[in-house]
């Protein structure tokens, strides 16, 4: 279904998809997503914050759960190559996500703790501005 514009879109089949949960555990998976679509952020920042919370990332676990073969040394976090990659890890506990964290953090002034499960990392950093 397409959106007031007649363009489909991410945010038009999400409106769909919630609109059409008739059943009480199909509306909880849909409450439990956050209100991603309502931040001030750019589009590809709000799809990728969607495919973090539906684990929809092509992240070393993700594929591992999908039967994609791979090696004990394709396991290993982009980033750091020191542990096995998830999307927890390769966002928020990874010491590389971590540095680039308190950047962002020092960058706009704030002093927060940084949770390590993406909802709470959600909640922390959509709450900072005001
Ligand atoms: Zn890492």
């Amino acid at each position: 279904m397409a959106d007031r514009n007649g363009a489909h879109s991410v945010k038009s089949a999400y409106k769909v998809l919630s609109a059409a949960a008739t059943t009480s555990s199909q509306r909880e998976v849909c409450l439990e997503l956050p209100p991603i679509w309502k931040a001030r952020v750019s589009f590809k920042a709000k799809t990728v914050t969607w495919r973090i919370f539906k684990g929809r990332l092509p992240t070393c676990d993700n594929l591992l759960r999908r039967q994609v073969p791979l090696s004990a040394s394709d396991v290993l976090c982009t980033a750091c190559e020191e542990e096995n990659e998830s999307v927890e890890h390769f966002f928020f506990v990874c010491k590389r996500s971590c540095e680039l964290w308190d950047a962002i953090l020092l960058w706009i002034g704030k002093y927060t703790a940084l949770h390590h499960k993406a909802s709470e990392h959600f909640a922390t950093f959509s709450n900072i501005g005001d």
